[in-house]
């Protein structure tokens, strides 16, 4: 296949010095040209928006978790991320078209993945904090990056096609971040060396890339208070309450709609929780130079064009089906 067609663009983050624009939101959406707005220029709005056409989404966190929390911790601290982006208000009781569904099955994924023929929206724990995909494009994780987040998206179309969230779950150094995390109390976690970081407050900001959303733009004094700023202190559980500039990202890009429980959350190409062999046990080499038999990426009519778009979530710098109840009829 050709590997031009799916590449992976990493993104600087922390910045200060965006430039003013002209409007009131801080908020940026990502684009086909757009990422530029996590680094250090100011919101792109080039190119086509990134958005899930079916805002009907599943998760699955990976098996493994986190070598600092208990599974059902983690569980629980994921899945009130998404739905706090899930609840957002939009005003009169409106909240936005977008359901999130969490597995109940967790995924065997521990890698950013996008194929053809099956997929998960995959939240791994990695340690030693490594990009398990390297490519020329995206040759190593910021040792700064608590999380990152990979968009896969249509690069013609916009339309995301799958999205994953690897968090950094070594221990944090003064010259590295990472764990350990907890669920911490509405005062924050206290202080410590490194101290704990709010798993919750990291999961929300990566919440909001997966649904497209970038970095505000730090220049505008709506971004500060914002889960979509890209920097917050490692202690504090700010981020995980949405900010009117967060609410109004949300409510923009899906405003609210007619969504119900009963909705499809199964990913592009089916459900495919286990992303690393197939299900006769050979392994599946990383994107975009390997791909599952039947072909993937270019070479695939569902797949023009995609590539990735990697988020990260420095020094505080921050995913899948049908856990709830009620929804285990969504599972394939
Ligand atoms: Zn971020």
């Amino acid at each position: 296949m050709n590997d031009r067609c799916l590449h992976a663009v990493a993104l600087g983050l922390m910045v200060c010095a965006w430039f003013a624009a002209d409007r009131a939101s801080a908020y940026c959406q990502m684009t086909t040209q757009g990422g530029t707005q996590i680094g250090t220029s100011e919101c792109n709005e080039d190119g086509a928006p990134l958005v899930w056409s079916n805002p009907c989404l599943s998760y699955a966190i990976d098996y493994r978790g986190s070598d600092w929390m208990d599974f059902a911790d983690v569980e629980a601290a994921v899945d009130a991320s998404f739905e706090t982006w899930e609840k957002a208000d939009c005003g009169n009781g409106s909240t936005p078209n977008l359901i999130f569904k969490p597995s109940i099955t967790p995924s065997e994924c521990q890698r950013p993945e996008y194929n053809t023929t099956g997929n998960v929206n995959t939240i791994a724990f990695l340690n030693p904090w490594e990009d398990p995909c390297p490519d020329e494009d995206d040759p190593a994780y910021d040792p700064m990056a608590l999380a990152v987040t990979i968009v896969w998206h249509n690069q013609q179309t916009g339309e995301i096609l799958d999205a994953d969230i690897m968090i950094n779950d070594q221990r944090a150094t003064r010259t590295s971040a990472g764990g350990p995390y907890a669920n911490c109390p509405d005062e924050g976690c206290p202080p410590g060396n490194p101290g704990d970081a709010d798993l919750a407050s990291i999961v929300t900001h990566e919440a909001g890339h997966f649904i497209g959303i970038g970095h505000c733009d730090p220049s505008l004094p709506s971004c500060v208070e914002a889960t979509m700023f890209a920097v917050a202190e490692r202690t504090s559980v700010e981020k995980r309450t949405l900010a009117q500039d967060d609410r109004d990202a949300v409510c923009a890009i899906y405003p609210p709609g007619s969504l119900t429980e009963s909705c499809n959350a199964i990913p592009m190409g089916g459900l495919q929780l286990n992303c690393e062999t197939t299900d006769s046990g050979n392994p599946i080499a990383c994107n975009p130079t390997g791909s599952v038999s039947s072909g993937s990426g270019c070479s695939a009519a569902q797949a023009p064009g995609d590539t990735r778009v990697t988020l990260l979530l420095a020094l505080l710098g921050l995913t899948v089906l049908w856990r709830r109840s009620g929804q285990r009829d969504a599972r394939s």
